[in-house]
């Protein structure tokens, strides 16, 4: 049997992250997990209880909450994936949504929140045998990964996947609005101090704006069989 490996899976909001990690996952028998769930999770959670809002954004006493912030993947074999719990509530649709988007980025900026969820994330890979995707994986949460990819497309690519994906749930939204959203958290996630969205250097980039989730995958699965077939 070959021997198991962890890949990080890095890159901007909406290029097809999850999608990858979720084809790589059920290819190779592998977990996946999305980390981007799990700051959506916790913004979820401080909207839910005030602290978060347009305009208000009260960080000591979401810092105050985190220890009964109770975050579970459960799988769905219907789906084929697992789904986001909060304090044993499925929440894997609430976070989908623009409102989650625009504020997830700003609660990602907290120390507290990220040490809090860099430490679910390193117990969960402890096995290997995981592809997890996100902003940091590669650089802080499994820096010793035996493959790590980081994926860019331009931003409007990114605002119009998004927005069809959107358009398709029936949520109501501009795509100048996704644009601008897409855009921001980009910004931010590039910009903090903590942990911020960087490639890292061993780690492979893979600008998708042109090439189709098939050649994607197959590129990577690539990749993924030489790391094997070398460890
Ligand atoms: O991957 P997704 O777009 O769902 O992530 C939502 C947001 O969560 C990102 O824009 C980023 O602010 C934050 N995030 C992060 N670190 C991760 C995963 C997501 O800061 N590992």
């Amino acid at each position: 049997m070959n021997k198991k490996i962890t890949i990080a899976i890095d890159g901007f909001s909406s290029t097809g992250k999850s999608t990858l990690a979720k084809q790589l996952a059920n290819n190779l028998g592998y977990v996946y997990v999305d980390t981007g769930a799990m700051y959506r999770a916790i913004a979820l959670f401080a909207m839910q209880n005030g602290y978060i809002g347009t305009g208000n954004f009260d960080k000591e006493s979401l810092i105050t909450s985190l220890p009964a912030i109770r975050l579970q993947f459960k799988y769905n074999p219907q789906l084929g994936f697992a789904e986001m719990y909060l304090n044993d509530v499925n929440i894997e649709k609430e976070i989908r949504t623009i409102e989650v988007s625009s504020f997830v980025s700003k609660v990602a900026e907290i120390s507290e929140v990220r040490s809090k969820l860099v430490e679910q994330q390193k117990e969960m890979g402890k096995d290997k045998g995981i592809v997890m995707d996100g902003r940091d994986i590669g650089t802080v949460v499994f820096p010793e990964a035996e493959l790590k990819i980081f994926m860019t497309a331009s931003s409007t690519t990114r605002a119009q996947r998004r927005y069809d994906e959107l358009l398709q749930k029936g949520d109501i939204v501009t795509y100048e609005e996704v644009l601008k959203n897409v855009e921001e958290r980009d910004y931010i996630d590039t910009h903090r101090d903590n942990s911020p969205l960087v490639l890292a250097e061993d780690a492979i980039e893979i600008d998708n704006s042109y090439i189709t989730r098939e050649e994607q995958f197959e590129i990577v699965l690539g990749l993924v069989n030489e790391v094997i077939k070398t460890d």
